[in-house]
């Protein structure tokens, strides 16, 4: 393969675990057990023992994740429930599938992270649930968020998708995983996440043995005995050779967070200096694993500078260029109580760089020079 800069390396950091993948995926394809082999099960435990959380329910994908956490609250059409409107469209698209109604909230623009003010303008007597977005891998201020959670009687959803393997340190000391705060957390194993395998896959996380059942269950059908259907469910399982993949590739995910951070630390203290751009801001409650590195280009230069790195063979992608508010699909059945317009202004200024653990300061260097030389002309 040649070595242009990428987004993601895929291909180098499988290189670098390749026997590890082939043995796991070989075995799978030898035994033939393709639907629910012993490695699925394996590798939900592996993730239990690394994230903390009592139970991990493994599915189909991040997606699915969120809709099945949302079906096992048993929230009823006409629920309200609180989301950024500043993030991938699966962390809301799953509360319109069910009926409920989602509730847009703006987000803090030096974390692109929602707020607790924002959470707090939006309840009403409808509100049942929250979903905080750990956007780009750095976690939402769970803390207080939890607080008020409680205070109100509601569900907590965290959209762990882009943030596996951050930690959240509370006023006490103590440390969680993102994912284990919540009433439930959920997870995407997609190729380009930071622990992707090689398809689709994903996780739901709890501490409540209860939930855990119905999160399994509806996950499967709504059984639990074998063509006994107690609930409507759904059909979501992680497949075999996917559970091979991330049980090697799990044993690597924090020296895969560190290899992000370093990469996006060498961006920081590069970029930091140039007018005309904002770098990323770390809360120190919480590591970030940079799922992305995320620039604000000011004076609406964005898109110039996005075709000016393409001009030099370099890739950088807007996450994400409509806030959800702006999206058609939810023009009839979102209830927005704000104006939303640092998500509007997000949109249009972000610009994602590349950031992945095989990423060179060599690469780095071009990156960095490119940048500066835009801002020089
Ligand atoms: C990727 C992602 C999802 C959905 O995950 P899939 O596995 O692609 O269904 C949900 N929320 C966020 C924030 C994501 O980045």
């Amino acid at each position: 393969m040649d070595k242009k800069i990428q987004m993601v390396d895929l291909h180098g950091q499988y290189m670098k675990i390749k026997s590890e993948v082939d043995k796991g995926i070989q075995e799978v394809i030898y035994t033939c057990a393709f639907i629910n082999g012993p490695q699925v099960k394996e590798f939900g435990k592996d993730l239990e023992k690394y994230s903390g959380a009592k139970h991990v329910i493994t599915c189909g994908n991040g997606t699915d994740a969120l809709q099945i956490a949302l079906m096992a609250l048993g929230l009823k059409p006409g629920d309200e429930v609180i989301v950024p409107a500043f993030t991938y469209v699966a962390s809301a698209e799953v509360i319109g599938l069910l009926g409920l109604t989602p509730v847009m909230v703006d987000v803090d623009p030096d974390t692109f992270n929602v707020t607790i003010e924002n959470i707090e303008k939006a309840i009403s007597p409808r509100t049942k649930a929250i979903i905080p977005v750990h956007l780009f891998g750095q976690s939402c201020d769970m803390e207080p968020i939890m607080k008020l959670a409680k205070n109100h009687n509601l569900y907590v959803i965290e959209d762990n998708a882009q943030a596996i393997g951050s930690v959240y340190t509370f006023s006490d000391g103590s440390k969680k995983h993102t994912g284990t705060i919540g009433t439930i957390g959920c997870t995407s194993f997609f190729p380009s996440k930071n622990l992707g395998c090689y398809g689709d896959g994903g996780a739901i996380f709890t501490d409540d043995d209860e939930l855990a059942e119905k999160l399994r269950m509806i996950a499967n059908h709504g059984q639990k005995v074998k063509y006994h259907h107690s609930v409507i469910g759904c059909n979501s399982r992680l497949d075999t050779i996917q559970a091979a993949v991330l049980k090697a590739k799990l044993p690597h995910l924090d020296e895969y967070c560190k290899a992000r951070k370093a990469a996006a630390d060498y961006y920081t203290t590069n970029l930091k200096g140039v007018d005309g751009i904002v770098v990323p801001k770390e809360l120190p409650k919480s590591t970030h694993v940079y799922h992305q590195y995320t620039l604000q280009v000011l004076d609406g230069k964005r898109d110039a500078l996005k075709e000016f790195l393409a001009s030099k063979g370099i890739p950088a992608m807007i996450y994400y260029p409509l806030p959800l508010q702006k999206q058609e699909a939810f023009k009839d059945i979102t209830k927005s109580v704000e104006s939303l317009e640092i998500s509007q202004r997000l949109a249009e200024s972000v610009l994602s760089l590349p950031i992945h653990t095989e990423l060179t300061h060599e690469e780095q260097d071009v990156i960095i020079s490119a940048i500066k030389e835009f801002f020089k002309k």
